[in-house]
């Protein structure tokens, strides 16, 4: 057998309506892109809508199309007669003209940070006798696809025209922050401030306002606005060298295992390659948990090998992080390890590797 993903949809749910209930009176959008982290988009949307979740940030179109499709799937608040108003789906990536017309044609809410893509989404808005979504993006310092300060009075200008005529609905005003410093974040929020009032002054009454993820949405009430869009901490990771998941009041929802195949002289050999989208760079680095405890995973490629223990046999089962208690740490202490985020480890774990879901 193969390495696999278990997914606790239990956890999962619990996690989102914690993090409902702390950015409350705000909205909670789930942040889906990346196949939910790793987790499986259809099934997370399923749970998340379930819960009551009626935003979902899906990065790209086709992944926008992708939650509408599992949305039309998924049992829940949709059937309501309490929410008879149809779940939004915002993407943020630009697109071409061909995913606009899908775009619009599945009413997503589309982020817009440049005057082009603002016209050809109204063109292909006009084009279908439809009104587009759209999400104007001020760039508040990251300098990632969003319109800078000195541009954004005519920007929003514009979007007012296009709005007035029936073509386009200014439903948002959002941007990103590094959620780096607090400084840098507070530097972007008056940036944010002076775009929403240009915005107002021409006449635009955007409903949701939306500037931070996971960290400050957690961290800092005054950049909760509208609406948070939240990926990690509804999937359990925490933030490196941050606050313990635990202190967050969230849990794991992923723990990837693999079976061992061999014991021998080297050491005991277990079902996982680097294929499989573990990072090499961890080995001799990490633990992971086995039946007597933790131990040092030692080579990971062709075959990947742990140090061994006294009874160690073929079938045995080894936990690569997930919660557990068999000496095994969390995506994010994994990352730790090599410098990088819990987020880089839940979404390299490939495609290939089974996803087994539970808690549904
Ligand atoms: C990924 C992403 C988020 C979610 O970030 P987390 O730290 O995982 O909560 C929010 N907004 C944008 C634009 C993103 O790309």
């Amino acid at each position: 057998m193969s390495a696999r993903l278990h997914v606790d949809l239990g956890v999962l749910a619990t996690n989102i309506a914690h993090v409902r209930a702390t950015v409350a009176p705000a909205t909670l959008m789930l942040v889906v892109k990346d196949d939910a982290y790793g987790h499986g988009l259809a099934p997370v949307v399923g749970t998340a809508s379930a819960g009551g979740v009626t935003w979902f940030g899906a990065f790209d179109v086709a992944t926008g199309l992708a939650v509408r499709a599992a949305l039309s799937k998924a049992p829940g608040r949709r059937l309501h007669a309490s929410a008879p108003e149809e779940s939004r789906v915002f993407v943020w990536i630009a697109a071409t003209a061909d995913e606009l017309a899908d775009a619009v044609a599945a009413r997503l809410d589309v982020g817009v940070g440049d005057p082009e893509l603002l016209e050809e989404l109204a063109a292909a808005a006009r084009e279908a006798g439809a009104v587009a979504r759209v999400h104007l993006k001020i760039d508040t310092g990251l300098h990632r696809n969003g319109v800078r300060p000195e541009d954004w009075p005519a920007f929003v200008a514009r979007a007012a025209e296009l709005e007035a005529a029936g073509v386009i609905d200014v439903a948002g005003v959002w941007s990103h922050i590094a959620e780096a410093s607090d400084e840098e974040d507070d530097a972007a929020r008056h940036q944010y401030e002076r775009a929403l009032q240009e915005a107002e002054s021409v006449g635009l009454k955007p409903q949701v306002r939306h500037l931070a993820a996971s960290a400050a949405a957690f961290a800092r009430p005054e950049f909760r606005y509208d609406m948070v869009r939240v990926g990690a901490f509804c999937y359990g990771i925490r933030p490196a060298g941050g606050p313990s998941a635990a202190e967050l009041g969230v849990g794991p929802v992923s723990r990837l295992e693999a079976d061992v195949v061999a014991v021998d002289a080297r050491g005991v050999t277990i079902e996982l390659g680097s294929l499989d989208g573990v990072p090499s760079s961890l080995a001799d680095r990490a633990s992971v948990g086995t039946p007597a405890g933790p131990r040092r995973l030692r080579e990971i490629g062709g075959r990947s090998v742990i140090d061994a223990w006294d009874g160690a046999a073929v079938g045995d089962q080894v936990t690569i992080y997930g919660p557990g208690s068999a000496g095994e740490g969390s995506a994010t202490d994994l990352a730790e390890l090599i410098g990088t985020i819990g987020e880089e480890i839940a979404v390299r774990v490939s495609p290939l590797v089974p996803r087994v879901y539970s808690g549904e």
